[in-house]
């Protein structure tokens, strides 16, 4: 069975050292968010989730969901359990508005909670997960009326909610949808359509489902400009509040997949469901975006923890399992073989996991402080910077997150050698579990796209302007602190690269936008390493003060610090390589006509 801790101590370095949340106590909810009760936020959420859904991780993988021929959807044992007691501790609405029900606090701590349960058990944290995301639309865009009718109850996860994008003939491309809606006299619309793929679709965990569904109004253009979002209930919501008939919305069949089994993926039908338009007819798509933008930044934590609940497995075989002798000599003489930590490839895999995951929860975390100051600093100029950053850093930390996220698993499984490959051990779960993180709320290389063709130029180029301008001024304040200057330089060096591989972009992506397509990944990748960086350079700062100030936890700050010198040495020349084979270009690349392709 494996095995899972949430790594608290980590975590509350990260919100309370690298973060000082405590400093921002003047802003609306950060007041609730001293460091002691972050400590009792963290512990607790950590317990509920090793302790009730981590156990439920395996089993829910190999019982999976079950649609039934009357076409109702079970999820597997203990997921309903597990929900009531999630719901009863209000561990769901953390971030949530205290308008509605939630508990106002910063969405640092719902991110330090998504990680915890996505490591627990990825496929029940869908549940609520997605739910998050119709939330933020209905938040930003829904009428007063739609809002208090089904906020709260969202909020509260006594309803879970959807999203409804993908068509069996579209997924990137949503212009293509075909789904209708059709206005009622009374304001409603009639639903009908497809929709595929949909994450947690039908379930019973709750009793009422609420989907948001994008559709075309009958004389709207045929593309994006064409797209209207909608809510349309399972069951529908009578005006007191109670549940209604039956809305015309069914669940078609469950997809057999590669991972995360316990979550149901439908297939929808909407045979002139009733729904009701959230925001402008026409403007679904950028009602769409604050629903994925959430979801992403969400997609992007559950890379990280995979990667963290692989790691710790990991850590664990290789301390247990014992093969072969040190290369410089016997470490356990009384023993037959040495434990694989001895083993330097062991640990080449498990320093980049640890450099990795700690950097990633450093990176995600400063993401939400972020959201939270885009919405809530006391500047206009404040709240402009944190937007900048954070909409230029989502497709990183959603598509290096999970590329990275996605490898780490694949090294903690190799660690395992041939055990890794046996169902029991969990190893597996977790690589399968993780592949699904690179491929929906946009496939990566989508992403990649988004970065390069959209954020890279969106206002003259002001976010990635700044972000170069942050990186440099904390790399020259590193320089001076004495067993910094080492890691200051490389991400001094690897920004070198990104700024390179930027102008090179403007002037070769310009005059053939193949180049930039050809090149969109490792630029994406390059800006992950130089993201990462900056956090390594922040808490090796925070641990390098501790020690000086002489601390109880020495082992933790010194480790910091070792991880932080790996980092620099092992991740960071990886962007040099990465801008070289960006400014290649896509000459190559495209030259082939398909039929080359074929194997004759
Ligand atoms: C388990 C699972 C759960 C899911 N959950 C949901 C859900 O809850 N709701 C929902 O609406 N959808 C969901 N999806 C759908 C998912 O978001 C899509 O599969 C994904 O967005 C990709 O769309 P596609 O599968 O149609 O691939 P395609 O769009 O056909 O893309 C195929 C490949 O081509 C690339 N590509 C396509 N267009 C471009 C482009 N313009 N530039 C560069 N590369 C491009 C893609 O990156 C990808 O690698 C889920 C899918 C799965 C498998």
């Amino acid at each position: 069975m494996p095995i899972y801790q949430a790594p608290t101590r980590d975590t509350r370095f990260v919100i309370n050292e690298m973060l000082r949340l405590e400093s921002y106590a003047a802003l609306p909810g950060f007041e609730n968010a001293s460091a002691d009760m972050v400590d009792v936020l963290v512990e607790e959420c950590g317990k509920f989730c090793a302790e009730v859904l981590a156990p439920l991780n395996l089993s829910g993988d190999q019982e999976g969901c079950t649609r039934h021929a009357d076409g109702t959807v079970t999820t597997p044992q203990g997921f309903k359990q597990a929900h009531a007691q999630f719901r009863e501790a209000g561990w769901g609405t953390l971030s949530s508005p205290e308008e509605f029900g939630g508990q106002g606090l910063p969405h640092v701590l719902g991110f330090m909670a998504e990680e915890f349960i996505s490591s627990a058990n990825q496929a029940w944290g869908m549940y609520p997960g997605l739910t998050n995301g119709a939330v933020s639309a209905i938040l930003a865009k829904a009428s007063p009326e739609l809002q208090a009718k089904y906020l709260p109850r969202m909020i509260a996860n006594e309803w879970l909610g959807t999203m409804n994008l993908t068509e069996p003939h579209c997924g990137t491309d949503l212009g293509l949808i075909r789904t209708r809606a059709v206005p009622n006299a009374d304001g409603s619309y009639a639903i009908s359509g497809t929709k595929i793929f949909i994450s947690a679709g039908d379930h019973d965990l709750t009793e009422n489902i609420i989907h948001l569904v994008l559709a075309k109004t009958p004389d709207a253009p045929d593309s994006v400009k064409g797209i209207s979002l909608f809510i349309v209930p399972k069951v529908l919501v009578n005006d007191d509040g109670s549940l209604g008939a039956r809305n015309a919305v069914s669940c078609g069949s469950l997809e057999h997949k590669m991972g995360i089994h316990a979550n149901a993926t439908a297939v929808m039908n909407y045979d002139g469901a009733t729904g009701w338009m959230v925001g402008e007819e026409n403007k679904g798509l950028a009602a769409m975006f604050i629903m994925m933008n959430a979801a992403r930044l969400g997609v992007g934590i559950q890379g990280l923890s995979q990667a963290e609940a692989a790691y710790q497995n990991a850590v664990s075989y290789c301390a247990d399992r014992r093969q072969g002798r040190a290369l410089t000599g016997p470490v356990d003489p009384a023993e037959k073989a040495d434990q694989l930590f001895v083993h330097p490839d062991i640990r080449r895999m498990l320093m980049d996991a640890k450099a990795f995951t700690e950097g990633m929860r450093a990176l995600c975390l400063w993401g939400a402080l972020q959201v939270d100051l885009s919405h809530k600093a006391a500047s206009d100029e404040e709240r402009q910077a944190a937007d900048d950053v954070i909409s230029l850093l989502t497709p990183v930390i959603k598509g290096y997150g999970t590329d990275k996220g996605f490898d780490t698993c694949v090294q903690m499984q190799q660690c395992f050698g041939g055990h890794g490959y046996i169902e029991e051990w969990g190893m597996s779960q977790f690589v399968r579990d993780a592949r699904i993180t690179q491929i929906y709320e946009g496939a990566n290389g989508v992403q990649a796209m988004d970065l390069v063709g959209r954020k890279l130029a969106q206002n003259g180029g002001r976010a990635v302007q700044a972000f170069f301008a942050m990186v440099d001024a904390e790399c020259a304040a590193a320089r001076s602190v004495a067993g910094l200057e080492g890691l200051a330089g490389q991400v001094e060096k690897a920004c070198g690269e990104l700024k390179a591989a930027t102008m090179w972009l403007m002037q070769n992506g310009m005059m053939n936008p193949n180049n930039a397509g050809a090149g969109a990944h490792h630029y994406m990748h390059i800006m992950g390493i130089v993201s990462l960086g900056l956090m390594w350079l922040r808490m090796g700062a925070v641990a390098t003060d501790a020690l000086a100030a002489g601390t109880a936890d020495k082992a933790f700050y010194e480790a910091k610090l070792v991880t932080a010198r790996y980092f620099g040495e092992r991740f960071t020349p990886d962007a040099g390589a990465l801008r070289r084979k960006l400014e290649a270009g896509s000459e190559a690349m495209m030259a082939l006509p398909v039929e080359a392709f074929a194997r004759g």
